[in-house]
């Protein structure tokens, strides 16, 4: 089969019904008390979810000489953002933003976001466990903001049943957190729901915003940035970039951005569009290299909204990804820890993906050594057994299992 006929196949599969339409980012109205809370000038938050790796099979492994020169170089050009979480990195995010940052730089220069991992947790009890377990892996009295992690249909019952919110606003109370939030991976319908339970427990919302899932029927961007802004609540994005691939474009995608302004990268479209809605108090993103931050930096440091023209151009540019297929994984690695084979679903979604965009009759091919290497430490796709626990913790909803298949197929033939 060659890759049209490849990607032909594939299309019969997943229902393009479920693309997104064309339209883009209009504003909601959002109050003088949001606006209030933002600063045009420091909207870029660090993700310290894709951190560079000495060894990229070990995500514990990490570059700390790479690590720390992007810490500082993010601080000193003005930014003070840093966002964990517990399971982030294998584990290992919280204590690596204690190494780089907390033991490094003065606590009034930066402020850190971290989340109780509400989908993971067993008991009530063991909320409070898990909340003194990272202040001592961060190295910190104190999070300036503390989120629910992850609220979806899966969560949800964790979060009644738990108490949840309580627990954190008790924290807030002994000043051991800042700002009360959650981050949300539902639908619209859901987050409507959760608001009305919750709004008067929270200070903000982090929600999934980019230009290609803005008006996704499975992310509801719009939509759900239009129900925060109602209950009056700053907006802090996750996944401008879409796990790296608004970043990385296919050539004629990305052309199309060159055409304009020849010497900005993809990245920078991606996250100047989230930062742009003025209802947005801070982008995520999730940098992994020293690059990254030179450039992401540089353009938030003295941020300017897009203007009409430059939001005509990402309206091409989505009607132009839209031709391209890629599976539409975030890297989150949210399935990693639930699949029974150790399969290591995200790493092998990001090698496809560059399989997909690239050329010649058997594009997948250049990227079949690199998948050999991680199926000698990790399961390979077709050891997957469809039990379908990794898709019940996908924020993107992707159908994994069905995925495997083809990935075996493409890979392992
Ligand atoms: S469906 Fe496959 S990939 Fe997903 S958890 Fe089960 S075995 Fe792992
Ligand atoms: S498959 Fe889904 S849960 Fe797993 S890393 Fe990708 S987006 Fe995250």
């Amino acid at each position: 089969m060659n890759r049209r006929e490849f990607l032909f196949s594939t299309l019969a599969t997943f229902a393009l019904a479920a693309l997104p339409k064309l339209t883009l980012a209009e504003e909601a109205a959002v109050s003088e008390a949001v606006r209030a809370k933002i600063n045009p000038k420091n909207k870029l938050g660090f993700g310290f979810m894709r951190l560079p790796l000495k060894n990229p099979a070990d995500q514990t492994d990490i570059d700390y000489d790479e690590l720390n020169k992007m810490v500082d170089l993010f601080l000193e050009r003005g930014f003070t953002y840093f966002d964990t979480a517990w399971m982030y990195m294998g584990y290992e995010s919280e204590i690596a933003l204690r190494k780089s940052l907390v033991e490094r730089h003065p606590r009034n220069k930066f402020t850190v976001a971290s989340k109780l991992p509400v989908g993971m947790i067993k008991s009530k009890a063991e909320q409070e466990q898990v909340f003194n377990k990272q202040l001592e892996k961060t190295g910190l009295d104190y999070f300036d903001y503390y989120l629910v992690h992850n609220i979806n249909p899966n969560t949800i019952d964790n979060v009644r049943n738990f108490d949840s919110f309580k627990f954190v606003n008790d924290k807030k109370k002994q000043g051991k957190v800042k700002n009360v939030g959650f981050s949300f991976h539902g639908d619209a319908d859901m987050l409507e729901e959760v608001m009305k339970e919750y709004a008067d427990e929270v200070d903000f919302v982090q929600l999934q915003i980019n230009y290609i899932d803005w008006d996704n029927p499975g992310i509801e961007g719009r939509r759900c940035y239009e129900i925060v802004q109602r209950y009056n609540k700053p907006v802090i994005v996750m996944e401008p970039v879409k796990g790296g691939s608004l970043a990385n474009l296919p050539p004629k995608v990305e052309q199309i951005f060159k055409n304009v302004e020849p010497n900005m990268s993809p990245a920078s479209w991606a996250i100047r569009y989230a930062a742009s809605l003025p209802g947005v108090m801070m982008v995520l993103s999730g940098m992994s290299n020293l690059a990254q931050v030179e450039d992401n930096t540089a353009y938030m440091q003295n941020f300017v909204p897009l203007d009409d023209k430059e939001k005509r151009v990402i309206e091409t540019a989505v009607k132009a990804l839209h031709d391209e297929l890629q599976i539409p994984c975030t890297a989150c690695r949210y399935c990693v820890d639930s699949c029974p084979m150790k399969i290591a679903i995200p790493d092998y979604f990001m090698l496809y993906n560059k399989g997909a965009n690239g050329r010649g009759s058997n594009p997948f091919k250049a990227y079949k050594g690199a998948y050999d290497k991680l199926a000698q430490t990790y399961g390979k796709a077709s050891s997957c057994i469809a039990c379908r626990l990794c898709e019940k913790n996908c924020p993107q909803h992707i159908e994994i299992s069905q995925w495997m298949k083809k990935l075996a197929k493409v890979f392992e033939a």
